[in-house]
């Protein structure tokens, strides 16, 4: 039977109700996994040579994911999710910030990579592109500009800000654009890794080589994805 009690307490009860799902929502934990290639080591070939995948991916890619989970376990970032590890990334240590940085960003690489990649984007991404930098070739140049010109070792990017509008930026070692100390923040769509890791064996110091065959293998249909997921 209702009381006028009850009635009167109902809204209080609602709210009692609510947060605990609210604090469910945030303890939601988030378990890391070591993501599988998403393609055999050879499939970028002639553009990436399958040597160089199978060292990236299998040594470079799972150290970092190896000593990223060691770095978090039994703290407080243990559950939580890149992102929001990134969010405040200024707050923790170089090993955190070089290893969960080198985790996303080699999943993101490998992921906007495909053998079936090249060519241009169409529909809606190639308007925001035309209209953020001119023309695709406007953006291609930038872009290469971005990794030829990044000192050392690091990352090329292109993103999406919070107000929809695209650009391109580069970070050194394994920053990213989703981190608290980049100059612009940003969801990164593209990524180009310009460690010379991710190229010597096949073009030693010819960065400018492995740039161009870059554009031999990126994922259209995936940026493209990405852009739309950004902003949902
Ligand atoms: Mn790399």
């Amino acid at each position: 039977m209702f009381s006028p009690l009850y009635l009167r307490d109902l809204p209080k009860l609602l709210l009692v109700v609510l947060s605990l799902c609210l604090s469910a929502i945030a303890d939601e934990t988030v378990e890391h996994k070591f993501k599988p290639l998403p393609y055999p080591y050879d499939a970028l070939e002639p553009h990436i040579d399958a040597k160089t995948m199978e060292i990236h991916y299998d040594r470079h890619h799972r150290a970092y994911f190896n000593n990223f989970t060691a770095a978090i376990k039994g703290t407080p970032l243990a559950g939580q999710s890149l992102e929001r590890i990134f969010a405040n990334i200024s707050e923790n240590s170089d090993t955190v910030r070089n290893n969960a940085g080198g985790v996303y960003n080699h999943d993101l690489f490998w992921q906007v990579s495909s053998p079936a990649g090249g060519g241009r984007p169409d529909g809606d991404l190639a308007r925001r592109l035309e209209a953020a930098f001119g023309s695709f070739e406007a953006f291609r140049a930038t872009f290469n500009e971005a990794a030829a010109t990044r000192f050392g070792s690091g990352w090329a990017w292109l993103c999406v800000d919070a107000n929809g509008e695209l650009f391109v930026s580069s970070t050194p070692n394994q920053d990213n654009p989703l981190m608290d100390i980049v100059d612009r923040q940003g969801t990164p769509i593209l990524a180009l890794d310009v460690w010379e890791h991710a190229y010597y064996l096949q073009y030693q110091n010819q960065r400018g080589s492995y740039i161009e065959a870059f554009w031999h293998v990126i994922d259209w249909d995936e940026v493209a994805a990405r852009l739309e997921a950004a902003e949902r």
